[in-house]
Order: structure tokens, then C-alpha cells, then sequence
């Protein structure tokens, strides 16, 4: 039987290929605009990494982790998320020591068992920066700032950010003592993963999509009595900074996300156009995730994108990528004499830095002039004994259909100098 790709993964063809190839360009601008530095991360980890920095109780970490033990024993897991990695790896090379702050950014596949559905993939991409080394709320305001941009440039449209304080450390259990008090008189409404969650993770229940859940949690006190003056005046900054910055945002108190290491603010990007799965942006503030894998105080903030989602939904409102990848001259050979000419002007015109493209089968002559109509080329070049007689290449102009004798030498120098 022939082997196909397993159940939850995809490939990205040609077709689609070019459009993440802009979607990264505007990325890569993006952050650099912001003062990003990109770093290029391993796709796997010792599993302590996650287990301890993502949280044991989060579904991630339970449930969705690709951990295998390798050759020497060791316990590896493909990354699912890309956070604890780039923490890891500011810390392992002293990128903020000595209170320095460190902006990075990183893309590439993360890996996640969870049931695939639209939007939702076993392998899945992400583009991620992460603000390591500052505690104030301006970080936090940059990160989501850098985040409405990148959707910005790329022209997406019908977009939310969601904002909530998941308070910290010393708030947070007072408000888990009230969310559980409040559940507890709740428990029949409660589904069998919730209940579950009442133990380990009440928070977590607030997140929960199920409408018996759901209207449980609406109903559930909020955190913003419970958040410390700090956490408290934290929150109250972002929001200023945002509406000074007219990024419009919408409170939401059932906002927690499904990781624990977030502390103070966690935001998300919501899409109109995605259905179920219509976060194309999450993020937030992680103060305490150095700490759990054994490093010093790092205050940080960052954001995931899911690269997958954000061109399905540019797809979704025609949005632009720009131009699909074309050859610009189709280099034609009138009979078998003039094939070797032909692949010595097509590999000049490339060398000169034009998309050229020949035909390489034998093919009829009809058939290549047919192929250049196809390929979207502006220009095509056509050589046949008459031409190689006089050391010429007939050099059509594919839209005005104009044709004019150019020396083959001459040939990549005249195409570039009249291409659009
Ligand atoms: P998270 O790392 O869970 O905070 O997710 C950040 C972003 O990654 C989400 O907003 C999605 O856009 C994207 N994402 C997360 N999980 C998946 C998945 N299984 N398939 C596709 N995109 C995903």
C-alpha cells in the first residue's frame, strides 16, 4: 500500500508554498522594525523543559506532548510550544545577564497530539517573539503592539484582541480559593474534564468551550477584585498604553490560555472568519518561567502566531501575497540543432539574475511556445538555425507580441533592462 503522511500533519505545496514565503518577509520586517533579532531553535528538548516550564496539570503537558526517549535513554520531546525553548536558550548563552533585555524572535513547526480539525494540525507553525528581561507593562504593550502591526501589514481584517490578567503568585490563589468556592456549588453543570480541573487547575475551567461550563463560568467572580496593587496597576497600564497606541481591545474575564507559566497579562488575537479554532495570535506575561526550569528571575512577555491559520484566513478575505513566482523569460529552441544554444542562454539569463525557464524534454516547438504562454513569462526567446547563424536570439515581447533580433550575448542585459 502506498504510504501517505500521518493523520494530523500536511504538506505545503507550491501553491500555497509562496504564500508563506510573503507572510515570513513581512514577518521578518516586521520584527526587525521593532528590534527583533531572529534565532533559529532546536524542534526538540529534554521533556523536563516543558513538563516544568509549560506546567504538568495543562493539557499540553498531560495530554498533546510528542515525547519519545532516545538512543542514550534521554527523554526528548518535539517542542510544542516555542517559549520555554527560547527562555532556555537566552539563558544557556547569558543574554540577559546582568539585567539586560533580550528581543527575540523565532519560526518553525511545533508539535501538538491534539484532534485535528480545521486550523488544527498535529505539526503545526508558529511565529514567535518573546520580550525576555523586562518586567514593565510598555513590554507588554510592545509585544502586543508588534503583534496588531504584523496582522496590519499583512492586511487582515475582522480582527479582536482579547486582553485579561491571570494575576500572580501572590493574588492568584486567593481568586482560585473564590473560583473553586463558586464551582463547587456549580458541580452537576460541570463536564467530567472540568471536574477534574477543579483539583488541579480551577482556572482552566473558565477556558472550557462546553456551553453547561461556559455559563457556569460566565457566572464565576472575576479576577480583577482579587489582582495585588501591583498586578492590578500592571493591567490598568496596559490598557492606557494600548488606547494610547488606538489599538482597540475587548476584557475578558474567562481568558486564561492553556499554559501555566502566564502571569499579569494574557492576550489573545481572535478571527470573525476561523470558526472554532479563530485564535490566529496568543500570548502574554510569563515572570516566573526562568525560575521553573532553574534560572534567575526573568521577567518576559512574547506571543505565538499560528503561521498555519493566519494565511487560511488571508486566503479567506483575499488578501494579497503579492506575486506567485513566474519565470520571466521562456527561452524556446525552434529544432534539436539549437537546444545546446538554448540551455547556454537560459543559464546566462539566470545568472543575470532573471527567472528563466526552457524546455528540457525534447518537446515540439509548438509545445514550448505553448509552455511560455502557460508559465506567465514576459519575454521568450526563440533560437533556430537562422538565429544561430547570425548569433541571435529572436527576443519576444510576450505582451505587445513585438519581436526584435538581439545578439546572444546581449540577450540578459536588453531583458533586464525593459522588465516591469
Ligand atoms: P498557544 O501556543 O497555544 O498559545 O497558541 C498560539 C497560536 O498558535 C494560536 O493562537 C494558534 O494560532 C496557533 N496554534 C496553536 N495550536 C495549533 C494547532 N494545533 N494547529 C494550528 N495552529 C495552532
Amino acid at each position: 500500500m502506498e504510504i501517505k503522511a500521518p493523520r494530523g500533519v500536511r504538506d505545503i505545496l507550491p501553491d500555497e508554498s509562496w504564500k508563506w514565503a510573503y507572510v515570513m518577509n513581512v514577518a521578518a520586517k516586521t520584527m526587525a522594525d521593532y528590534g527583533f533579532s531572529e534565532v533559529h531553535l532546536p524542534l526538540f528538548e529534554h521533556t523536563e523543559l516543558f513538563s516544568r516550564g509549560v506546567g504538568e496539570t495543562t493539557d499540553i503537558v498531560e495530554k498533546e506532548m510528542y515525547t519519545f526517549t532516545d538512543r542514550g535513554d534521554r527523554s526528548i520531546t518535539l517542542r510544542p510550544e516555542a517559549t520555554a525553548g527560547m527562555t532556555r536558550a537566552a539563558l544557556e548563552h547569558g543574554m540577559c545577564a546582568q539585567g539586560s533585555a533580550a528581543k527575540l524572535w523565532c519560526w518553525g513547526p511545533m508539535f501538538r497530539y491534539e484532534r485535528p480539525q480545521k486550523g488544527r494540525y498535529r505539526q503545526f507553525y508558529q511565529i514567535d517573539a518573546e520580550f525576555l528581561g523586562t518586567a514593565g507593562p510598555m513590554a507588554d504593550v510592545e509585544i502586543i503592539d508588534l503583534s496588531a502591526e504584523l496582522f496590519r501589514r499583512l492586511g487582515l481584517r475582522n480582527l479582536e484582541a482579547v486582553i485579561n490578567s491571570v494575576g500572580c503568585p501572590k493574588c492568584r490563589p486567593v481568586y482560585r480559593e473564590a473560583l473553586l468556592k463558586h464551582f463547587e456549588g456549580h458541580k452537576e453543570e460541570l463536564c467530567e474534564d472540568c471536574l477534574s480541573r477543579m483539583e488541579r487547575n480551577p482556572l482552566r475551567i473558565l477556558d472550557c468551550k462546553k456551553p453547561g461550563c461556559g455559563a457556569v463560568a460566565d457566572a464565576a467572580p472575576a479576577i480583577y477584585e482579587f489582582l495585588c496593587d501591583e498586578c492590578r496597576e500592571h493591567y490598568e497600564e496596559v490598557k492606557a498604553g494600548l488606547e494610547r497606541l488606538g489599538i482597540p481591545y475587548r476584557q475578558d474575564k474567562r481568558l486564561v490560555r492553556g499554559l501555566d507559566y502566564y502571569t499579569k497579562t494574557a492576550f489573545e488575537i481572535l478571527s470573525g472568519d476561523l470558526g472554532a479554532q479563530n485564535a490566529v495570535c496568543g500570548g502574554g506575561r510569563y515572570d516566573n518561567l526562568s525560575e521553573s526550569i532553574g534560572g534567575p528571575h526573568l521577567p518576559s512577555v512574547g506571543f505565538a502566531c499560528g503561521m498555519d491559520r493566519v494565511v487560511l484566513v488571508m486566503e479567506e478575505q483575499g488578501c494579497s501575497f503579492g506575486r506567485a513566482p513566474h519565470a520571466a523569460v521562456y527561452v524556446a529552441a525552434l529544432d534539436a540543432s539549437a537546444r545546446g544554444a538554448a540551455q547556454k542562454l537560459t543559464h546566462d539569463l539566470r545568472q543575470a539574475g532573471l527567472a528563466a525557464e526552457q524546455d528540457v524534454a525534447g518537446r515540439s516547438f509548438k509545445a514550448q511556445m505553448k509552455a511560455a504562454g502557460a508559465s506567465g513569462a514576459e519575454w521568450t526567446c526563440i533560437l533556430g538555425p537562422e538565429e544561430l547563424e547570425k548569433g541571435v536570439a529572436a527576443v519576444k515581447n510576450m505582451g505587445d507580441g513585438t519581436q526584435e533580433n538581439v545578439p546572444l550575448a546581449e540577450v540578459p542585459a536588453y531583458i533586464a533592462g525593459r522588465i516591469k
